[in-house]
C-alpha cells in the first residue's frame, strides 16, 4: 500500500489514524488486532473525496443512497464482539455499503461473503477491495434479509442495517456455535449477540443501543 491515496495526507494522514486509535481505546475497545486493523486501513477511500478530511473522525458520514459508512467506533465494537468467541473462517456480512466494514472483517477472518441490495454501492466497493489488494472477499447484489444460503452455514454473520426483528433465515444460516452480531429494532434500536447454542437453541445478549439505518427489502439495480 504505497500510493499516495492509501497512505493519505494532512487529515487522512497516519498520525490522524493515530489519534483515532486513542480515542478507541478510551472507548473501551480492547481487542488489539481489531485496534491494528483499524490503523492501517484507509478509511478516507470508503468516503466520496469530499468528506474524506473527516474519516478519522469517530462519525458516520453520509455515502450515496441516503446510507452512511458506519462510525469507526462502531465497527470496532462489532468486529470486537464477533470475533470474541476466537478466530472466525466463514463470515457472511449483510449491508456491504461502503466496504469499510467488509474490508476491516476480511483482514481478520478467513473468508468474508457480503450481500448489498444497492447495485452501485457494490460497485464502488468492490473497487476499493481491489485498490487495498483484499482477495477474501466474495460479493452479491441481493436482499440480503434472505442471507445467502448457498455458502451457509458462517460462524459469523455481522448486519449492518437493522431489521426490525431477527429474520429467520439468518439465525437457520448459522453455524453451531456460530456467532450473529445484528442492530434490532426502529426508532429505538440495540444491537444484540446471538450464539446458536446447538440446533434449537440461541442464546442472546444485548451489547448496546445504537442507531443504524433500516434493513429494506428488496433490490435497486
Ligand atoms: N457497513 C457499511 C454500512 C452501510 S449502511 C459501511 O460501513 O459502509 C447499511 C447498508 O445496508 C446500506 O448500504 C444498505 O443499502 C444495506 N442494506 C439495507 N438493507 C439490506 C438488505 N436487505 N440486504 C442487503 N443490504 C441491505
Amino acid at each position: 500500500m504505497n500510493d499516495i491515496r492509501l497512505q493519505g495526507i494532512g487529515m487522512t494522514s497516519r498520525r490522524t489514524r493515530d489519534r483515532l486509535i486513542v480515542r478507541l481505546r478510551e472507548q473501551n475497545i480492547q481487542d488489539e488486532k481489531v485496534l491494528a486493523v483499524i490503523k492501517e486501513t484507509p478509511r478516507h477511500i470508503f468516503i466520496d473525496e469530499a468528506l474524506a478530511h473527516r474519516a478519522y473522525e469517530d462519525t458516520a458520514l453520509p455515502i450515496s443512497f441516503n446510507q452512511t459508512i458506519s462510525q469507526p467506533y462502531i465497527v470496532a465494537k462489532m468486529t470486537e464482539v464477533l470475533l470474541a468467541g476466537g478466530p472466525l473462517k466463514h463470515v457472511l456480512e449483510v449491508g456491504t455499503g461502503s466496504g469499510y466494514q467488509t474490508a476491516i472483517l476480511a483482514q481478520l477472518v478467513e473468508q468474508v461473503f457480503s450481500v448489498e441490495r444497492i447495485k452501485p454501492l457494490q460497485d464502488k466497493a468492490r473497487h476499493r477491495f481491489r485498490q487495498m489488494g483484499l482477495k477474501n472477499i466474495r460479493l452479491q447484489h441481493t436482499d440480503g434479509g434472505m442471507g445467502w444460503s448457498s455458502k451457509a452455514p458462517f460462524d459469523g454473520i455481522m448486519v449492518t442495517a437493522a431489521p426490525q426483528e431477527i429474520p429467520e433465515e439468518l439465525l437457520a444460516q448459522l453455524a453451531i456455535g456460530g456467532r450473529l452480531v445484528i442492530p434490532v429494532g426502529q426508532e429505538q434500536q440495540q444491537l444484540k449477540l446471538v450464539v446458536r447454542v446447538n440446533v434449537r437453541d440461541y442464546d442472546t445478549r444485548i451489547i448496546e443501543n445504537v442507531r443504524f439505518v433500516p434493513l429494506l427489502a428488496g433490490t435497486i439495480q
